[in-house]
């Protein structure tokens, strides 16, 4: 999905949080934002999921404004991501019982990716006991499991130890490469987004600089 924005104006309480003239998010590609706090890195992403509707200016997905279909197309998880007060497992599942796929496939599809996010031992676990990191993890795990063609991810990986970020990051680029979904990816960690993004946008006050 190819995601262009023009005009985008925010404010919160007389503050403009966003300005943005013009930015296009190259289909099929890994873009990364990067931006000190308060930038409006996850204000941009919320206007993006469609979680935000109240902001002026346009965004055309492929050709289209927001509506159902791209919206159940897309998903974002969020820097504090909210689970169900259920199993891991069923969390995960979750995305794909809503899309009426059949339990065969859909057990195949979530034993899939908690392989390949090597989270076999939380399966059982209750998710609202989680640590954040161990919560990252299943988010990312619910929102690869049923391929949207966008994924936003907040700072996926800040609680996350150096050795599940590797798993991580190999399970971004692999979800990218196999299925050509556009993905954007705010992060703090410069060398992370020379690892895995193709392109970098920077945030300051709002604006994109270059
Ligand atoms: P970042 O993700 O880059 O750290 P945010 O997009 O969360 O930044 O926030 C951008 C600006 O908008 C900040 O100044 C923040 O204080 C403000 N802001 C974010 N959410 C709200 C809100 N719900 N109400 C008021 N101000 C907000
Ligand atoms: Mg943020």
């Amino acid at each position: 999905m190819k995601i262009s924005l023009s005009n985008i104006k925010k404010i919160y309480n007389e503050k403009q949080v966003l300005d943005i003239d013009l930015l296009e998010i190259e289909k099929g590609k890994i873009t990364g934002i990067i931006g000190p706090n308060g930038s409006g890195k996850s204000t941009l992403l919320n206007i993006i999921a469609g979680l935000d509707e109240k902001y002026l200016g346009t965004i055309i997905y492929d050709q289209e404004v927001i509506n159902r279909e791209i919206y159940n197309k897309m998903t974002l998880v969020s820097q504090k991501p909210y689970l169900f007060r259920r199993k891991v497992y069923y969390n995960i599942e979750y995305p794909l019982r809503v899309r009426n796929i059949n339990k065969a496939d859909i057990k195949k599809k979530v034993n899939e990716i908690i392989d390949r996010l090597e989270i076999n031992e939380l399966k059982e676990k209750k998710a609202h006991l989680l640590s954040g990191g161990e919560s990252q993890k299943v988010s990312l795990a619910r929102a690869l499991v049923f391929e949207p063609k966008l994924l936003l991810l907040d700072e996926p990986t800040s609680n996350i130890d150096p050795e599940s970020i590797k798993v991580l990051e190999r399970e971004i680029l692999r979800f990218n490469k196999e299925t050509k979904a556009t993905v954007i990816i705010v992060t703090h960690n410069l060398e992370q987004s020379d690892r895995i993004c193709d392109n970098i946008i920077y945030l300051e006050n709002g604006r994109v600089s270059l």
